[in-house]
């Protein structure tokens, strides 16, 4: 297992690269601790699958290094980095049984027959596939062979780390859950460093103790799941995780005066002055709705579109002052048709071009 330094690192797949448009992968400085379980999250084409394969090793990146504790690897093939990559779409050997397949990365390598056998039978267990381990492989369904392709990946104990590029795409929704869950189990039984490629939330923010977000080639933040919740550190951020996501609305702030919606909030925190673009974000989960003699003074008026249930909860999106906005309330709350939301004034987060800024005190 290894302690992965990403050092002033940077991708282009252009030969000339211009400008910073022109990378895939824009600068990033990371240490990924070894044991660590990350998740990369974000939308497609953001830059995901190039970050993992420069850690793999399949791809060379045009700036910057990497190193596998102290040693450079930059220029070492996916074989000598002595690291288990899973793919998005199974890769197997169509023609070897389960077993096999299993098998073929620890012969491989030349451990021995008694511990190949007995790694082969616990993964067969791990992963339901016990009374298929006789059966070749071609015959097999999608989501058995992607099985299989998690198996090879995970049946080595002697590896620097184990990457996977959205490995359950092909799986079926009640598997998948039962695989994550899986997952976890082993980086908690055997520590390896794992870096989870994915772009559903619910997968990241479940299987990792950090998420690295990225959004156009960037990374935006690396924080756990409570301090992307929490503070996210770019709007994007904000609106990308959460269900909804998080609302985000003109505003502004002058020292410790919030200004949301025509009205004006005291804080018990102090902002330095800001200029650009100044907007307000505050989690639907930190809105209520209610009706006047309830909201009293703090209230804003809202006019309410819609109500979806979603089990122990409710959305309620409406308009306040011109700005659509999402509420998540309990599922007994009642709506009134007279709504006025009300705002939690300590989950305010403010942006400055999109960025985060922290109060001063
Ligand atoms: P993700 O995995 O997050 O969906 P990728 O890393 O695959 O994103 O892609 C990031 C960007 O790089 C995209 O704009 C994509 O079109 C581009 N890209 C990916 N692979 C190549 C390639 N082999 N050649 C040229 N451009 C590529
Ligand atoms: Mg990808």
């Amino acid at each position: 297992m290894a302690q992965i330094t990403l050092d002033k690192l940077a991708h282009s797949y252009l030969a000339k690269p211009q400008n910073d448009a022109d990378f895939a992968l824009k600068q990033i400085d990371y240490v990924w601790e070894d044991g660590g379980a990350y998740a990369l999250l974000g939308p497609s084409g953001c830059g995901k699958t190039t970050l993992l394969n420069i850690i793999s090793g399949l791809l060379v990146p045009s700036k910057g290094h990497i190193r596998f504790d102290a040693n450079d690897v930059t220029e070492l093939s996916p074989e000598n980095r002595n690291i288990a990559q899973v793919f998005q779409f199974p890769v197997i050997y169509d023609t070897m049984t389960v077993e096999e397949n299993l098998a073929f990365p620890l012969v491989n390598r030349g451990v021995k027959r008694s511990e190949v056998n007995q790694r082969v039978n616990d993964m067969l267990v791990t992963l339901d596939l016990k009374d298929k381990a006789k059966r070749k492989a071609r015959g097999l369904t999608a989501d058995e062979k992607q099985k299989i392709s998690l198996g090879r990946g995970l049946v080595r104990y002697d590896v620097n780390a184990i990457l996977f590029d959205e490995p359950l795409t092909v799986i079926d929704p009640h598997m998948k859950w039962q695989l994550r869950t899986k997952l976890k189990q082993l980086h908690e039984q055997f520590g390896h460093t794992m870096i989870y490629v994915t772009h559903d939330q619910t997968e990241a923010l479940t299987f990792a103790d950090k998420v690295v977000v990225m959004y156009e080639g960037e990374v935006v933040q690396i924080g756990t799941p409570e301090e992307l919740f929490d503070e996210p550190a770019h709007t994007f951020v904000g609106y990308f995780i959460g269900s909804p996501g998080m609302n985000i609305l003109p505003g502004a702030v002058e020292q410790n005066t919030l200004r949301l919606a025509d009205q004006s909030f005291e804080l018990n925190k102090h902002y330095r002055s800001l200029s650009g673009k100044l907007e307000i974000g505050i989690r639907p989960e930190f809105v209520k709705v209610t009706d006047a003699a309830g909201a009293g003074s703090s209230g804003v008026k809202m006019q309410v579109n819609s109500v979806e249930n979603i089990g122990r909860h409710k959305i309620v999106r409406g308009m306040v002052n011109g700005q659509a906005i999402d509420a998540v309330v309990d599922e007994d709350a009642n709506v009134p048709a007279d709504a006025f939301a009300v705002f939690d004034k300590s989950r305010f987060n403010v942006y400055e071009d999109s960025h985060l800024v922290r109060a001063e005190s």
